[in-house]
């Protein structure tokens, strides 16, 4: 079986050479233990964080060891009576095409109810990071605005769709007209900015929120994020979900000092990681679905094909190819 490592830290953008592909044999699995083969894999921009050998909530990937990250695979033989073979499961996993799992954090995913993709995007992680960051930190009130930067990709677009369930007024900043369309067609926004369009991002912004902006949910950080200070309402809440414009910063970017902004606002600026709200993931995961059962909500997926493709399909995040989640179909 294929198995892919991590090879070298990236200094800047990561590259293939990143990644190194080997053939393994597959050990039995003992008792408790399954055999499992990998169907769809989930690439995330976080998984750059832990490419530098750096102190962070989950440790750094050691050179030499396989890449890891959510995966939802097909039981092939199961030594556990609570699996058998033909179901389907998830957790996070090595970058394996198959291999031997223990049923530690292991959870049974139903391909009746959902796309077996969509565990790990609306239904998995990403979901799950949409609805807390926005309801835990950005306590949203109806008719407020709520402006989401990387708004057409996997977290954004569910965010700004939950946005608009609870009747907030939705504006979405990301790459391409394209996404732009996307983004008031198929989700309902209510505005869009393409960024790499615009020359004055602060004019533009300040055009598609005329009432200012009452949440902020960033994705990206950067220069975008300093753009959207300058249109913060008073008592905003400000989600720093993630910074993918500044992950392959090789050292710290000079960014607009934000205290000035926050005093005069009285608003709040919060960092948060999805495990922090382990303890309601049940209960969001249920709301997710049921809006989805009644057709409130909807995502997009990119699906690249084939595990050799992984380590594209991850690089490409930061091209901003992929619209909605971007999973690699095994
Ligand atoms: P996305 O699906 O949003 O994919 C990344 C997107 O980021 C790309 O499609 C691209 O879209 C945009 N992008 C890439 N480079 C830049 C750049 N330099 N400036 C602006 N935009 C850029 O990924 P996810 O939805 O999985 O993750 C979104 C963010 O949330 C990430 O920053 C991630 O790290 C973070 N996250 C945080 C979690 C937490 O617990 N705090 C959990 C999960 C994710 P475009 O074409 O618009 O540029």
């Amino acid at each position: 079986t294929q198995t892919i490592l991590f090879n070298k830290r990236p200094e800047g953008e990561p590259t293939l050479d990143s990644f190194k592909f080997i053939k393994e044999s597959i050990g039995e699995p003992q008792e408790g233990e399954l055999l499992v083969e990998t169907r769809y894999v989930s690439v995330d921009p976080y998984l750059r964080g832990r490419m530098n050998d750096t102190k962070s909530y989950v440790p750094p990937f050691q050179v030499g060891e396989p890449m890891t990250s959510g995966v939802v695979a097909e039981v092939i033989t199961s030594k556990n009576e609570n699996f058998k073979a033909g179901d389907f499961v998830s957790k996070v996993m090595p970058w394996k095409q198959q291999q031997v799992i223990t049923t530690d954090d292991l959870q049974k995913v139903d391909a009746n109810q959902a796309p077996l993709s969509a565990y790990l995007g609306v239904l998995g992680m990403t979901g799950l990071t949409a609805y807390n960051g926005l309801m835990e930190i950005g306590k949203p009130q109806k008719g407020e605005t709520l402006l989401i930067s990387g708004a057409a990709g996997a977290v954004g677009s569910i965010v700004g769709q939950i946005g608009k369930i609870l009747g907030l007024r939705v504006v979405g900043i990301a790459g391409s007209d394209e996404k732009i369309d996307l983004l008031k067609d198929k989700f309902g926004f209510d505005a869009g900015i393409n960024y790499k369009e615009t020359s004055d991002i602060k004019s533009a912004i300040g055009d598609a929120c005329p009432d200012g902006v009452d949440i902020y949910f960033d994705n990206v950080g950067g220069d975008i994020s300093d753009a959207v200070l300058y249109h913060i309402n008073k008592f905003a809440r400000i989600i720093n979900c993630g910074a993918i414009a500044v992950y392959n910063k090789t050292s710290i970017p000079q960014s607009l000092s934000v205290q000035p902004f926050l005093i005069k606002n009285s608003a709040l600026m919060q960092g948060f990681i999805v495990s922090n709200y382990a303890s309601k993931f049940e209960e969001a995961i249920k709301q997710l679905a049921q809006w989805l059962q009644e057709d409130k909500l909807d995502y997009s997926e990119t699906v690249v094909e084939g595990f050799e493709n992984i380590p594209q399909a991850f690089l490409d995040l930061f091209e901003g190819k992929n619209k909605g989640k971007m999973v690699v179909k095994v």
